[in-house]
């Protein structure tokens, strides 16, 4: 999720808290369903305070992952969320079944113990009075009892044994105690597939919802066996088969405007830069173009070159330079082998070999 459209909420245990800006949107419906249904001003604010509360409650689901994912040797990066959800990005992922089971059960977990301590806090201190209690609208009355089930239901929707949800990766890593990560998640996301085609079918005679919640699952399930199907091609794979030794090179004394002379007879992302045959740097397309906007065609490309380039060393899995790659967009990167400068990672030939390895497989 870009930032750009996200508002940060805070930095709790160093995790970044970011709310989507349709996030507004839930809020305005809220508003618009509760005033067509005749509730007064009051209710109005409660139906948003119970949506708060609820986001509370997911964000508290998203940082159980996030907590022990980090524990267990994992990195996050954020948590965002959105009008359907909360969403933890793992920079790293525990990928050991047993770690993964835990990292899973962490989140619904949450959710467990928040129903409890409100069902404690109902029956010791509000006495609660079912019986008596109005359920057409959220009230002061039957607050803590809405928010105890809508987190029992959250508990029971995210072990749903189903891609993307809680549910689907429980069960992926308990099969892969036994199996292969690659069966696991097939067999997995068959299972998936079968829940969604019965929620399509069922919600076409309940409810529009599951329809989405099947489509959901579809395009999850089919994800995630796509992810680590790449993720097995790339295993025994590290850049030093792939690094391309022939490049286009430019010295760092040309102009930008040779430079885009040039771009057009390349296939590259860019330009393998050097000062008397030393590697000095990348220039790519990107940078030429916004080179030449900035400061015209004459500038010399040592000019726009910015600090000591990030480099990819031979020896590193390419699964882990093409998450990197795909996600901050580095189209070009230079290859090393300790201090000597091998050739180019381009990230468009990255998914070439993907599609060829794939369709050989
Ligand atoms: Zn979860």
């Amino acid at each position: 999720m870009k930032s750009r459209y996200s508002l940060p909420l805070g930095k709790p245990f160093g995790i970044k808290v970011a709310v989507h800006w349709t996030f507004s949107l839930l809020i305005a419906w809220i508003v618009i369903i509760s005033l067509a249904r005749g509730l007064a001003l009051p209710q109005v604010i409660m139906h948003i305070l119970f949506v708060l509360a609820l986001f509370v409650c997911v964000v508290l689901h998203e940082l159980g992952h996030s907590l022990a994912a980090i524990k267990l040797g994992g990195e996050v990066s954020s948590i965002s969320l959105l009008p359907i959800g909360g969403m933890a990005h793992l920079s790293r992922m525990p990928e050991k079944p047993r770690d993964e089971f835990l990292v899973s059960a962490a989140g619904p977990l949450v959710n467990v113990v928040i129903a409890i301590v409100l069902w404690i806090y109902l029956v010791t201190l509000q006495r609660v009075d079912i019986e008596n209690m109005e359920f057409h609208a959220i009230t002061r009355q039957n607050f803590a009892l809405m928010l105890m089930a809508a987190n029992l239901f959250i508990v029971v929707f995210n072990l749903i044994p189903a891609f993307p949800m809680d549910g689907g990766r429980l069960f992926r890593s308990a099969l892969s105690m036994k199996l292969s990560r690659l069966r696991s998640t097939r067999i997995a996301k068959d299972i998936g597939q079968i829940f969604a085609v019965f929620f399509i079918i069922a919600g076409l005679f309940l409810n529009p919802f599951l329809v989405v919640i099947g489509f959901f699952i579809l395009l999850g399930a089919k994800g995630e066996y796509e992810m680590i199907k790449y993720q097995e091609i790339l295993r025994n794979t590290t850049v030093h088969d792939i690094v391309k030794t022939e490049y286009a090179e430019l010295d760092e004394n040309s102009s930008l405007g040779e430079a885009a002379e040039k771009l057009v007879h390349i296939s590259d992302n860019g330009f393998v830069i050097k000062s008397d045959g030393e590697f000095t740097g990348i220039l790519t397309k990107n940078d030429l173009i916004n080179g030449l906007s900035i400061h015209g065609k004459d500038t010399t490309i040592k000019e726009v070159l910015q600090g000591e380039p990030e480099k990819v060393k031979t020896d590193t899995p390419l699964f882990d330079v093409y998450q990197d790659m795909q996600r901050n967009r580095k189209y070009l990167m230079p290859v090393f082998d300790g201090d000597q400068f091998k050739g180019v990672l381009d990230l468009e030939n990255l998914h070439e070999f993907f599609l060829i390895r794939k369709a050989t497989q």
